[in-house]
Parts: C-alpha cells; sequence; structure tokens
C-alpha cells in the first residue's frame, strides 16, 4: 500500500465511473440537474459554491446556481426549496451551509425532499444509512469509504477511532465503518483519553477542527491515519512549531497569509502512520466527488422510475 493516499487519484476515478453514467442519462433523458442554494455572500462558500458548480459543468450535469441574498427568511427561503422540490429538471438540491444565523437551518434541511437530497443531511437519509439502506450518504465520510476500498485497505474487524461526533463527518463515518464490521469507537471533547483511544486504533479518523491536534502520541505505529480537518493557520510560531521551522512553509505563510494545516501533524503522520492523507490533497478532493455521485443516483433512481 503506498503511504500517501491521494484524494486527487481517487477523485478522478469517480468522476471517470460517473461521466458515462451521466452520458447514458443525457443521451435516454435529460442529463441529471442539481440545484445549488447559496444565501448571502459569504466568501468561502462562494469558493465552494463555484467549486460545485464547476464539477457539475465537467461532468455534464446541469446545474442551477441560486443566490438570495443575506436578508432572506426563513420563509422565503422555504418557499425557494418547496419551488425546487417540484422541479422536474432538479434531482439533488444542496443548501449551503451555514446559513445566516437568523435562518432556521433545521427546518431548511428537513424542507428538502428526502428524494432530493444531494447530501444526505434529511433525517429520512440519516435514518436510511443508520439502517444500512440505500440513500444518499453524507459526502466526506462517504468519499473517505471510497478512498479505504480503492486503496484496498481492511475495515472488516479492525479497530476505527473517530475524533468528532458531527453530524456531518464524525457520526455518519461511525456508520459506515461499523456498517463496513470494523469495531468503532468516537471520541469527543470529553473523552477521557483521547491519545489513549486513539493509539489503539488501526484507523484513525480526525474530524474535529483543531489545527495539528493529533501528534505521534496519537498513533499507533503503522496505523492508516485519515485527516478530515481544514484548518487556515496564521500564526508565525504556530507554523513554525508545526512544520519543526520550514522554511517552505513559513515563505508560504508570508505569501499567503496562512497556512492550510489539518487535524493530524502532517509530519508526525509521515513518519508514524503506515498510511495517510494530506492536507491538502486527501479527503478534501472526495467531498465533492460524492456530491457529483449522490446527485447522479438520485437521477437515475427517478428517471429509471426506481
Ligand atoms: P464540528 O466543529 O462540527 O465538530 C468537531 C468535533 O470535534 C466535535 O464533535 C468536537 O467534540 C470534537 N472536538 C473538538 N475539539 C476536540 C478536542 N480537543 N478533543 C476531542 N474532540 C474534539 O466540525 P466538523 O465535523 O464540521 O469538521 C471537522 C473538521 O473537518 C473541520 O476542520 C472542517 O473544516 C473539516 N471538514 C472538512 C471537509 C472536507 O471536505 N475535507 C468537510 C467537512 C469538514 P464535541 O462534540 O464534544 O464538541
Amino acid at each position: 500500500m503506498p503511504k500517501l493516499l491521494d484524494g486527487v487519484w481517487v477523485r478522478q476515478q469517480i468522476l471517470a465511473e460517473l461521466k458515462p453514467r451521466v452520458e447514458a442519462l443525457a443521451a435516454s433523458k435529460r442529463p441529471p440537474g442539481l440545484a445549488v442554494v447559496l444565501v448571502g455572500s459569504d466568501p468561502g462558500s462562494q469558493i465552494y459554491v463555484r467549486n460545485k458548480v464547476k464539477a457539475c459543468a465537467e461532468l455534464g450535469i446541469f446545474s442551477k446556481k441560486l443566490t438570495p441574498p443575506e436578508t432572506t427568511s426563513t420563509a422565503e427561503l422555504l418557499a425557494i426549496i418547496d419551488e425546487l422540490n417540484q422541479r422536474s429538471d432538479i434531482d439533488g438540491i444542496l443548501v449551503q451551509m451555514p446559513l445566516p444565523k437568523h435562518i432556521d437551518s433545521r427546518r431548511i434541511l428537513e424542507a428538502v425532499h428526502a428524494g432530493k437530497d444531494a447530501d444526505g443531511f434529511h433525517p429520512t437519509n440519516v435514518g436510511h444509512l443508520v439502517a444500512n439502506r440505500k440513500a444518499p450518504r453524507a459526502c466526506t465520510p462517504a468519499g473517505i469509504m471510497e478512498m479505504l476500498r480503492r486503496y484496498v485497505i481492511p475495515v472488516a474487524g479492525r479497530n476505527a477511532v473517530i475524533v468528532g461526533r458531527s453530524d456531518i463527518v464524525g457520526k455518519p463515518m461511525a456508520m459506515m465503518l461499523l456498517h463496513a464490521n470494523a469495531t468503532v469507537t468516537i471520541c469527543h471533547s470529553k473523552t477521557a483519553d483521547l491519545a489513549g483511544e486513539c493509539r489503539r486504533a488501526d484507523i484513525l479518523v480526525a474530524a474535529m477542527g483543531r489545527p495539528a491536534f493529533v501528534t505521534r502520541d496519537f498513533i499507533k505505529p503503522g496505523a492508516v491515519v485519515i485527516d478530515v480537518g481544514m484548518n487556515r493557520v496564521e500564526d508565525r510560531a504556530e507554523v513554525a512549531r508545526i512544520f519543526r521551522n520550514s522554511e517552505e512553509r513559513l515563505a508560504q505563510l508570508d505569501r499567503k497569509g496562512n497556512v492550510l494545516v489539518g487535524d493530524v501533524n502532517p509530519l508526525d503522520a509521515a513518519e508514524c502512520a503506515g498510511a495517510y492523507t494530506p492536507v491538502p490533497g486527501g479527503v478534501g478532493p472526495l467531498t465533492i466527488s460524492m456530491l457529483m455521485a449522490n446527485t447522479v443516483e438520485l437521477a437515475e433512481r427517478r428517471l429509471n422510475g426506481e
């Protein structure tokens, strides 16, 4: 097994496999359609949405971008979702999170029709995940499962430890690994001996949002380490500490004003892990690929009358 788990390579494979499925739908019926709703003008969200729309264009998926203003009310957004639920050319709906604080996010996510839930966040689809039934899956953990599968990393019977219990990464990740017959432990901020729990992991998934928090003391030698974290570090001393005074990284900080760091110390992972995902270029590229996969699957089910 190669030591570096390359998310770009996995993404290329996933997209190459989706392309003929999109073409077949387009030739026989119509292309799959994804609606992306971005409320307001958060710069980070704008980049994510742009990348999602671009991925659709590359694959031949029809995309509809809606950009209601920051001042949109919950009721107005519910009306937008309702219209998308009814549109026959839309198979998947994605509402970019986070929404402005005055909007009731839970109501919005629940308003998306479960059969058009491209993100897999609707409670019905979360239930399907728990019951191990076919349904759209949360994209980031689904992408990690694809990565494990494509690198032929054994999961059954192994100890998997996940740090983080969010609805979008930690919890669905735990369910997917459980269905793949791993023995799963979920850790969080109240876990008593985090490093000790992590050291038992054959597969360690860090999804906590704490730059380089997972160090060598957390990693069993030879473990597979999956780093979900995406943290922008701006502090020079911290960049110097994490990257052991790497001149290249400090120059990057000077150039860009920040350095992207995962939740795992990258140098410790390179030295201790059997295999690990880099940041960037590991888990990041998988999330949009799985959004595309969910959209194509929803379109196939709708257009083939499943
Ligand atoms: P959340 O903030 O929703 O959840 C973080 C989780 O980590 C919580 O369960 C929290 O525990 C736990 N945690 C935080 N600090 C500690 C600690 N010191 N010790 C133990 N557990 C801790 O984050 P997300 O799940 O949304 O995202 C996690 C990271 O993954 C972020 O960096 C995010 O940017 C990144 N991400 C990357 C994606 C990608 O495509 N690569 C996609 C989605 C997220 P508690 O529940 O007790 O508070």
